[in-house]
């Protein structure tokens, strides 16, 4: 196996700390609003990851923490802790809001057909862990305290900026959050372990400390879940581009700090999702979530097949164009998967043969669309029977997780969105972009709903089962 590796900044062969296991930590939600499908990109190539991992045969242990407290809106230590923000917005409580959005999540990674990760724990629910590691960085003096807050001092880190490869001023300016208001910091980016008076003012979820009444940094909590669940040495952590700095490299730095040694020996990161206005993010205008494509008509696997064929270190744009295009090539997909006739015997030579090409793939610092390849290659060979093929797709799909071999299941679309898909085939038509008008009527058609072409305009019916 070969992956990139942000530290090395090359691709390296991958060696776990003990042979055939792995353990890997990959940061969670902060549970303050729905994930947006730019969200759900990072925990696609998690996923594919973890099952590409276990398909070459390693047992695989990944923890994730789900973020219910001290996540900032910059991702620094300045704006508001983004679940009272959350809370205030629907007037609800801290927990009501951590609950609710959580069981969103998990909806959403059952929908996605993400595997559940082997141990996925609240940050909140572990306080005393974060409290013991800060008292132990402020006793070997990596930490300091200053107006009730503590901080950690990364002039004392180990070559602080390894994961970013930037140095401070490039750093500012790309962080244009003013890192300079806290005035309690010695150095603009020292970060917070633990805060009580001077931000204290919004906060609803607080407690004890030795250092008063208060509530940890974000960072400290994947530290914290990390080094207690998985141990001192991690092999991979994983999350999207935007935590390389300053999440990641404030975690290697306590983390270093705290154990006193190397933490984790490959860091992998996934590119973005972008829309028309670039990076997709929560704040930036409506969230587009996996539900919402869901009222639109697209099954959740769509967008599972959209994501797999891109690179995750690509960058990959959103549109809605794209997304018919993906539709319509996971439906053939299906459909001439679920037409291979069951005949022959298991060919061990072929199988052999084609398993070969799709790990070389997927080994490949998961090249998925390269590994889908092979699943077309598979089904047009002809001197592969029936049952060779649908054992092979099967045995691929373990990583893909494309329900290739199962029926579709239809989705509920709602009376607006079935309008809005028509609206959208009419102004195709109108492009005279006639191959994404006939990928709409048949993506409908998919869903039960058929349309009937009348000289009004267009209506619909629903197909009977
Ligand atoms: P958050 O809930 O904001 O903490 O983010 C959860 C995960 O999604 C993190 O690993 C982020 O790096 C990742 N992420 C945020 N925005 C995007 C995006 N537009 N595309 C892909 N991943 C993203
Ligand atoms: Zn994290």
């Amino acid at each position: 196996m070969q992956v990139y590796n942000t530290l090395s900044k090359q691709i390296e062969p991958f060696i776990p700390n003990v042979p055939g296991k792995v353990k890997i930590y990959t940061c969670g939600p902060t549970v303050y609003h729905y994930a947006h499908i730019g969200n759900l990109r990072s925990y696609i190539f998690e996923d594919v990851l973890v099952k590409t991992l276990e398909y070459l045969g390693y047992e695989v242990t990944r923890a994730m923490n789900i973020t219910d407290v001290g996540h900032m809106t910059s991702d620094g230590d300045t704006g508001e802790d983004k679940m009272s923000k959350g809370a205030k917005r629907e007037g609800k409580t801290v927990s009501e809001i951590a609950d609710f959005y959580t069981d969103a999540f998990l909806d959403d990674l059952q929908k996605l057909h993400i595997k559940m990760p082997d141990i996925l724990e609240k940050a909140s629910d572990h306080i005393d862990i974060y409290i013991q590691m800060i008292e132990k960085m402020l006793e070997e003096g990596y930490a300091y305290q200053a107006a009730g807050n503590v901080y950690f001092d990364i002039s004392k880190a180990k070559d602080y900026y390894k994961l970013s490869g930037k140095q401070q001023e490039e750093l500012m300016i790309a962080v244009r959050e003013s890192v300079h208001e806290d005035t309690f910091k010695r150095n603009p980016f020292d970060f917070g372990l633990w805060f009580t008076s001077s931000k204290f003012e919004n906060q609803i979820m607080k407690w004890d400390s030795p250092w008063g009444v208060g509530y940890p940094g974000w960072h400290i909590e994947c530290s914290g879940l990390a080094c207690h669940y998985l141990g001192e040495n991690l092999d991979i952590h994983c999350g999207g581009v935007d935590n390389i700095f300053p999440h990641h490299t404030n975690e290697i730095a306590q983390s270093e700090a705290y154990l006193g040694h190397k933490w984790c020996n490959y860091w992998m990161h996934g590119e973005h999702l972008h829309d028309k206005n670039g990076k997709m993010s929560k704040s930036n205008g409506d969230i587009l979530t996996l539900s919402l494509l869901q009222e639109k008509g697209y099954s959740p696997l769509v967008y599972r097949y959209f994501c797999l064929n891109s690179h995750y270190r690509k960058t990959l744009s959103f549109s809605y164009e794209s997304l018919d295009g993906a539709s319509n090539a996971y439906q053939k997909l299906k459909k001439r998967v679920q037409a291979i006739p069951k005949d022959g015997e298991l060919d061990q030579d072929i199988v052999l043969f084609y398993d070969e090409r799709f790990k070389n793939c997927i080994s490949n610092d998961l090249n998925t669309a390269s590994a889908l390849t092979i699943v077309y290659d598979v089904l047009k060979d002809s001197n592969c029977n029936g049952m060779t093929k649908r054992y092979l797709i099967e045995k691929f799909d373990q990583v893909l997780s494309l329900a290739l071999l199962e029926e579709e299941q239809k989705i509920q679309m709602t009376e607006d969105s079935i309008l809005e898909m028509i609206q959208k085939r009419k102004e195709a038509k109108k492009n005279k972009n006639y191959q994404e008008a006939d990928a709409i009527r048949d993506a409908l058609l998919q869903q039960g709903i058929r349309l009937i072409d009348g000289r009004d305009g267009v209506s619909y019916e629903k197909v009977k089962e």
